[in-house]
């Protein structure tokens, strides 16, 4: 019996040891964190609609404004055109979560034959506040135009996945600009964005891209930077961006001209710009410093706040009432409150 004890005793110390020493697997997918926020948080909703429900004021303001317009350099006589909003699709209005999730599980990455099986099937959500603003804004008599970057092929699929999902498009007149649907209709989306304005005013771009409000082609991480600070009278104003932590010419920068999956990865590492280590020795040394303390009394002073009150006189624990005596018996008078204590 001793003996049985003893070993099932050893057997538990073993499991437990294993246990602890199990790796944790800390080299997740590379897009597991970015998914999940697009599906599984409550701040990426929010910040969509954020998003869209600026964009929809900054509208009012543009139709009251005859010389208002969102492209940079717009010539000719814009306030004489109709106006028009510009708005990218791919999570900008459809929420392709689903389809990189789907990546994550199967440790793949993005893959353009499944891709396009995803935008065959046509079921893309919407991202909320979309349909709002695209209903106001065709309401307002405001023309609705969408540059995207799926294949000209995919036209069709994009446009039923669209009508699905109760976003009416104008039947007389293409509003869904696709890649390569003309052959100046590249990958900068520019030369689309020139042709809407050839027939309207465009108020407001909306996308999720820097490539979706500014000709960006071979620029570098400072030189993008560089476009957003010099258009920066433009964001939230003219140009509403969302989101999108997964995906977009800022991570295409950091992998060009890398094909290899491993060797991809390994460059987004060399990407980080991490903190420097703390050694022991050198956090002793920060300890020492003198940091600034900010006193309770200055704040009671800058805030007119009450002075904070003292605690109540306790009486001797000889002399306490216990709870069951502390009742009022039945029609009798409440016993008056206790007095404050003194200041
Ligand atoms: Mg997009």
């Amino acid at each position: 019996m001793t003996r049985t004890l003893f070993l099932l005793c050893l057997a538990a110390a073993l499991f437990s040891a294993a246990c602890e020493s199990a790796p944790v697997r800390r080299h997740t997918h590379e897009r597991l964190h970015s998914t999940l926020y697009l599906q599984r948080s409550a701040e990426y909703p929010a910040l969509c609609r954020q998003v869209y429900r600026a964009a929809a004021e900054k509208l009012d303001a543009a139709l009251k404004d005859p010389q208002w317009s969102a492209l940079e350099g717009q010539t000719g006589t814009p306030a004489a055109l109709p106006p028009a909003v510009v708005i990218d699709l791919d999570e900008t209005v459809f929420d392709n979560s689903p389809y990189y999730a789907q990546v994550v599980r199967k440790d793949a990455d993005f893959d353009l034959k499944q891709w396009n099986r995803w935008v065959v099937r046509a079921e893309a959500q919407l991202l909320p506040g979309a349909a709002e603003f695209i209903a106001a804004a065709q309401k307002a008599g405001v023309a609705v135009y969408f540059i995207t970057n799926r294949d000209a092929r995919l036209e069709g699929f994009t446009r039923l996945n669209l009508e699905r999902r109760g976003i009416a498009l104008d039947p007389k007149v293409d509003t869904l600009l696709m890649l390569g649907e003309t052959p100046d209709w590249k990958h900068d989306k520019s030369s689309r964005r020139s042709f809407v304005a050839l027939t309207h005013r465009i108020l407001l771009l909306i996308g999720d891209d820097l490539n979706d409000f500014a000709a960006i082609g071979g620029l570098d991480e400072q030189q993008r930077k560089a476009v957003v600070a010099r258009t920066a009278a433009y964001w939230g104003d003219r140009w509403f961006i969302l989101p999108n932590p997964g995906y977009g010419n800022w991570t295409d920068d950091i992998v060009k001209n890398i094909l290899d999956d491993q060797a991809q990865l390994d460059r987004k590492y060399d990407a980080l710009r991490p903190a420097p280590d703390v050694s022991s020795e050198e956090m002793t040394e920060l300890m020492k410093v003198p940091v600034p303390l900010f006193p309770i009394q200055l704040y009671i002073e800058a805030f007119s706040l009450p002075a904070k009150p003292q605690p109540p006189a306790t009486p001797p624990p000889e002399e306490q009432t216990p709870p069951e005596e502390n009742k009022t018996p039945a029609g009798a008078e409440p016993s008056p409150e206790p007095a404050p204590p003194a200041e």
